[in-house]
């Protein structure tokens, strides 16, 4: 069939012409000798007429077909599709691959169906209608964010995967040397350190699509590895990040047709944000936003940055040795009139932060600050949470000496990518924005991780599994 591809959704500009179109059988039906066929591809669906039994065609089978596109009548136009005003008669066709019977159905919005269904067949599952629409959603998401930074001058830039524990306040998933046996590479929880040194460096606008790891406890909308966009700038204050991230955001937002109750995001002090709604994420719309899915997004400042160690929290105990632990982030500044206490050590649950957070239909969908940039204000940090002058040496003594070295004031924010695809599709589950998520048991969509490795494996690492009785 040595013709160009016609797209679905292009056949209705191609009436009387010849066209070969290519793509899944969505639905068939059997007339005496007619047989009806709905094709789809990415750009849509149409009914194709064959006149011979199309016995060997199954649904969703991969086929191509050469036929005529016909102008149907006026009263046969079917109105629920977009190419509802022709159809295709069938010359020949070819079945490029066969399916067998699907053990799901796609034709639905999948939600009726158990997740380990869904996940195991995930690249079923995403050929139904509401997923294609969310991830196709998110891709021009992701694009209009990357515009509107790109248009900023800001640059692109990606950090490693096999790194160093960056304090995140989360556990850290290891990944074993074989190189050097008994060392372990930490997947980064951020790229926090990695974009406050590519402002040593002097790029001043940073940005990058980040997979993030974090081993922790699982929830409906927490996993172990998520998306955020990742932005830091140099010469900022806190108002300044805060406004190009609000614009950026309005920018995307408004491109994949979202409704914003607020043009201008109120900010909100934490203290009055617990006084009046109880928490520091909040949701402001009324009944009625609700129902149209309005997207209300608020700011949150003021934070305390200190607070007291929540014993059971594995992660706080290791961060905070003196009791306290940071609340946000140990890389932030103060706010500036808190300055002098934090230099000091006096007067610790006082401390505010410069740390901002994004809040969306009450939900946390981005924080960042101002960063400490002088090897002083982190280590005063570090002091407030009981570290020695050689504990803090270990932990960030390569930040210390590059700030030392010419690091400008910085301050940067991560948007919590998928969360904000959620929210956008309407959807109350992160799993549903995001591709191949992981299952609520932290196993892997389609393929079967974790499993076990081979001893050999095992013994190049240096490792020894001890079963648990
Ligand atoms: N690194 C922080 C986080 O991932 C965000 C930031 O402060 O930029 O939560």
């Amino acid at each position: 069939m040595d013709m160009d591809r016609t797209y679905i959704l292009d056949t209705t500009k191609k009436i009387d012409d010849q066209v070969l179109i290519k793509g899944w059988v969505d639905t068939k039906r059997d007339h005496g000798k007619l047989t009806f066929i709905d094709l789809r591809d990415k750009s849509g669906i149409v009914q194709c007429v064959g006149y011979q039994k199309m016995g060997e065609l199954t649904v969703e089978s991969v086929v191509e077909i050469v036929g005529v596109v016909k102008a149907r009548p006026e009263k046969m136009i079917n109105p629920n599709i977009a190419t509802g005003t022709v159809e295709i008669d069938v010359q020949e066709y070819r079945v490029l691959n066969k399916a067998q019977e699907l053990p799901l159905p796609i034709d639905t919005n999948g939600l009726e169906l158990s997740e380990e269904v869904r996940l195991r067949y995930r690249y079923l599952d995403l050929r139904r209608q509401r997923m294609q629409k969310i991830i196709r959603m998110r891709s021009e998401y992701f694009h209009a964010m990357r515009e509107a930074l790109i248009k900023r001058d800001f640059v692109d830039i990606e950090t490693p995967l096999l790194t160093k524990s960056t304090m995140e306040g989360a556990r850290d998933f290891l990944v074993p040397s074989r190189f050097q046996p008994g060392k372990f590479y930490a997947l980064p929880q951020s790229p926090q350190q990695y974009k406050q040194l590519l402002m040593t460096a002097g790029f001043e606008k940073y940005f990058q699509i980040a997979k993030c790891l974090r081993d922790e406890d699982l929830r409906a909308d927490r996993g172990f590895e998520f998306t955020q966009m990742d932005i830091e700038m140099s010469f900022v204050e806190r108002a300044d990040v805060m406004r190009t991230v609000e614009e950026v955001v309005k920018e995307s937002v408004k491109a994949v047709g979202g409704k914003l109750k607020f043009e201008d995001f109120p900010i909100i002090p934490y203290d009055e944000a617990i006084s009046k709604y109880g928490a520091d994420k909040f949701d402001l719309r009324t009944d009625e936003e609700k129902r149209e899915g309005v997207l209300a997004f608020a700011w949150v400042v003021d934070f305390p940055f200190f607070k007291k160690v929540d014993r059971k929290d594995a992660a706080e105990v290791r961060d905070g040795k003196s009791g306290w632990t940071f609340t946000h982030n140990p890389f932030s500044a103060p706010l500036p009139e808190y300055a002098e206490d934090l230099l000091k050590g006096e007067n610790i649950a006082n401390i505010r932060t410069s740390q901002y957070d994004l809040v969306l239909n009450g939900y946390e969908a981005g924080g960042g600050s101002i960063r400490a940039h002088s090897a002083e204000m982190l280590e005063a940090t570090y002091e407030v949470m009981g570290y020695t002058k050689e504990e803090t040496e270990r932990s960030v003594g390569h930040m210390l000496e590059a700030f030392r070295m010419g690091t400008p004031p910085h301050g940067g924010i991560a948007l919590g990518l998928d969360r904000h695809v959620m929210i956008l599709a309407g959807e109350d589950s992160l799993k549903e924005a995001i591709a191949f998520p992981m299952s609520s048991t932290g196993r892997t969509a389609v393929m079967d991780a974790p499993s076990e490795v081979s001893a050999e494996q095992l013994k190049e690492l240096g490792l020894e599994v001890i079963e648990e009785d």
